[in-house]
């Protein structure tokens, strides 16, 4: 029995580790991470993505030693590969909320009653005897309190410091530690100082601290939100399967079934790993995967995908597709290598926020020395609040989240809809479209082309034609071949033995029989093979005008007949191509087929432009041409032999049916065949590009209009000074409003 013993083969050449980051805080941490584990041995590259808190490492590396590399810069990782690691991720984030609100709520218990007393004139002031013992008692529990509920800033921050690189903890440190120390200071010395400056910060310090951490604390909700969409489709996967062995029906684990081994499945039961039905029949739900909501009838021969569901019918499968090789492994690993990709409007706000951290203690340091030099009295006290305001606000969290949080929302959306979206440069770039290309043969139409009338010349029969084309026929696996030859297994016609089988690409196929020379395909073909077929020409015509694929079969150099197949447009595809024409796209056709067919399939589908005859390495060209002309060119088609085209549009959709997804190539895999999820993903990229906007310039705005603010700018003029504590709670927002606006691409309607 063949049991699933190439499965730690396939792991050892993946060579990838995907690990969950615990302890990063800011976007500068992916630098310092990212630095951190390059330092390994044996890492040939890593991705650092913050939106989820993961980096994905390749090459052959040892995890501990990983880990060690983390923790040496203030960082802890955990393996992420099963169901089990993500739940117990999940019971991590979880526990690290609770704990991030313990520690705000603690600070804030301490720092509001201290706030509100000193508002009231309640504490007795600094310089009297009761007031020196007050302070002193005060300064004690704050740095209790601080070290508590803070302890997190200090200790990352020492360890990036060491690091070699500064992250959002050194500014939150460094600001609420100065505040700390200049009260402690102040109540010490409250005789040598003037009696303006003896104003201590402790409740700034803590109710700083209460800010940033429940900021922290709400960003970690929102972000196990945005990543639900992976969460619910790693969770499709079943976890047993009933399997048939020695006659007898036993569940064991999903990692147990191998290759071709036969499964049952009942009515309700999820269908554990693809594979084909091989006894009885029923209706599958596969609308997790593709979107889709209507079921699809499934009977024996019929592909089954493992993640969907069986509705009423039981049956036997066939497993073909087990382990990582299953098409819901190969969407996983899609949405996950997506989500973490950076597009290049996201890797230019990662630099700008690696330099941020230093650039902001310039500022800060310049703030202090201006308002010591040239601020009023007590300067000291005014140079310390506002460099110290300054450092709190300024960190580029906003910044660093804007771009990868709402990458991460939408590809999870895009799945949910059955469309794959590859990477984040695809997402960006597939609402600029200006000119969508569109194949015929199964894209357009069904793809599934039947034969609809046979046309005999002279001294011809309708079943000899028939016969002999799928005779040579049955050697190609163009879809027109696969007409011809169930037509003719229809009618019960029996094959004939050819020799010298070749298929010619875009124009036919040729063949000998009997010691003649058998010729099937398009006028193309004729041509080049120098038969005259001018006797046929209006008969050809007649047939193209009327949608239909007219094909010749040419025996001994004489035309014998005519065999037509027509292709059925799918049933929404004007609809797609309408919506398309509406979003102002222009829309073309290419094909491979001739031009009165194509202009008649084009005229039903409502498509205005058409390039007929096109071989199919030229599809690319074609591609090529308009990109030229300054159009942003999409390309669907079928993966297969449209790949060329795909790679050479801007953005490749492939379209996938069934268990043969076509995952490989398409920066866009629409999992279900039909056209309207090109307009689909185009509004999604839109949506998704404006809510990037929004999110940097919203984060923009915040870092670069309040820094000059918390630095005083505006006292001068206005008398305005930012509070620090009001420093705090914006820069916690922040960061949770850019969440929450990515939050919303998930209710967003295609
Ligand atoms: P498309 O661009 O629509 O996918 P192809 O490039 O595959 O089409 O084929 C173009 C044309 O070449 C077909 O319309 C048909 O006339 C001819 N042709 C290709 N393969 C075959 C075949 N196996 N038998 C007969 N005709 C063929
Ligand atoms: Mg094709």
């Amino acid at each position: 029995m063949a049991v699933a013993v190439d499965q730690s083969a396939q792991t050892e050449e993946e060579q990838s580790t995907r690990l969950s980051i615990i302890g990063m805080r800011c976007a500068g941490c992916v630098k310092t991470v990212e630095n951190a584990i390059k330092g390994v041995t044996g890492v040939k590259s890593v991705v650092v993505n913050f939106a989820d808190h993961t980096a994905v490492v390749e090459g052959e590396v040892d995890p501990a030693k990983l880990r060690e590399a983390l923790q040496e810069v203030g960082y802890d990782a955990a393996l992420m590969e099963s169901f089990e690691d993500l739940e117990a991720q999940e019971r991590m984030e979880e526990e690290r909320y609770q704990t991030l609100l313990r520690k705000s709520a603690a600070a804030g218990a301490w720092g509001i009653p201290l706030m509100v007393g000193g508002w009231l004139d309640l504490w007795p002031p600094i310089g009297t005897p009761q007031g020196s013992d007050f302070w002193a008692i005060v300064s004690l529990i704050t740095f209790g309190v601080m070290y508590y509920a803070g302890g997190h800033f200090f200790s990352g921050a020492v360890k990036s410091l060491r690091g070699g690189s500064a992250n959002m903890d050194a500014l939150i440190a460094m600001g609420t530690g100065a505040a700390w120390l200049y009260s402690t200071i102040v109540i010490d010395f409250a005789e040598v100082l003037p009696p303006e400056a003896t104003h201590p910060y402790f409740e700034a310090a803590v109710i700083i601290i209460a800010f940033v951490t429940l900021g922290g604390a709400l960003e970690t909700r929102a972000r196990g939100r945005a990543s639900s969409a992976i969460r619910k489709l790693i969770g499709l996967q079943p976890r047993t399967a009933r399997v048939v062995r020695n006659g007898q029906e036993i569940d064991v684990p999903i990692e147990e079934v191998g290759v071709d081994e036969i499964i049952r499945v009942r009515p309700g039961e999820k269908i554990p790993v693809d594979g084909v039905i091989v006894d009885g029949h029923s209706s599958v739900d596969e609308s997790m995967l593709t979107g889709e909501s209507i079921p699809v009838e499934k009977s024996e021969g019929d592909e089954v995908i493992g993640g969907t569901v069986n509705l009423r019918g039981s049956f036997l499968m066939k497993a073909t597709h087990i382990g990582k090789d299953t098409v819901l492994s190969h969407i996983i690993e899609s949405v996950r290598q997506a989500q973490s990709s950076k597009p290049a409007i996201g890797r230019m706000v990662d630099q700008i926020a690696a330099v941020f951290v230093p650039v902001v203690v310039g500022i800060a340091a310049l703030t202090f020395l201006a308002w010591w030099s040239f601020g009023p009295e007590p300067s000291l006290g005014y140079a310390f609040v506002t460099s110290m305001t300054v450092l709190v606000i300024a960190c580029p969290c906003a910044l660093g989240l804007a771009t990868p949080i709402s990458i991460m929302v939408a590809v999870g959306r895009a799945a949910q809809s059955g469309i794959l979206i590859r990477n984040g440069d695809a997402l960006q770039t597939a609402g600029r479209i200006t000119t969508v290309v569109l194949d015929k043969t199964g894209t357009v139409t069904e793809g599934k082309p039947r034969v609809t009338s046979i046309y005999p010349r002279t001294g011809w029969t309708e079943e000899v034609i028939l016969q002999l084309a799928a005779s040579i026929e049955a050697g190609s696996e163009h879809p027109l071949a696969g007409a011809i030859v169930s037509e003719a297994q229809q009618r019960s016609l029996e094959m004939k033995p050819v020799s010298g089988f070749e298929a010619v690409t875009g124009k036919g196929v040729k063949a000998n029989m009997d010691g003649q020379q058998v010729l099937f395909g398009n006028a193309a073909l004729m041509e080049s093979e120098g038969i005259e077929i001018r006797d046929v020409l209006d008969q050809l015509d007649n047939f193209a005008e009327q949608g239909q694929t007219p094909m010749i079969l040419v025996l001994d150099k004489k035309v014998a007949g005519i065999i037509s197949v027509a292709d059925i447009i799918k049933n929404d595809s004007k609809q797609a191509i309408s919506e398309l024409k509406e979003m102002g796209v222009r829309v073309w056709m290419v094909t491979g087929d001739n031009e009165k067919t194509a202009q008649a399939i084009a005229r039903e589908a409502g498509i205005d432009q058409v390039r007929a005859q096109v071989l199919p390495d030229d599809k690319a060209n074609v591609v090529r041409e308009l990109q030229a002309k300054g159009e942003i060119v999409g390309m669907v088609g079928d993966g297969i032999n449209d790949a060329p085209a795909l790679a050479q549009a801007n953005v490749g959709f492939a379209i996938g049916t069934g268990t043969d997804i076509a995952i490989e190539s398409g920066d866009v895999v629409i999992m279900q065949g039909s056209l309207l999820k090109v307009p689909e993903a185009m509004k999604l990229s839109r949506a998704t590009v404006r809510n990037i906007k929004q999110n940097l310039l919203g984060a923009f705005i915040y870092n670069v209009s309040a820094i000059p603010v918390a630095a005083g700018m505006l006292y001068p003029f206005f008398g305005i000074l930012l509070n620090p504590m009001i420093a705090g709670a914006a820069m916690a927002m922040s960061s949770v409003t850019v969440v929450t606006n990515a939050n919303r691409l998930r209710y967003l309607k295609l």
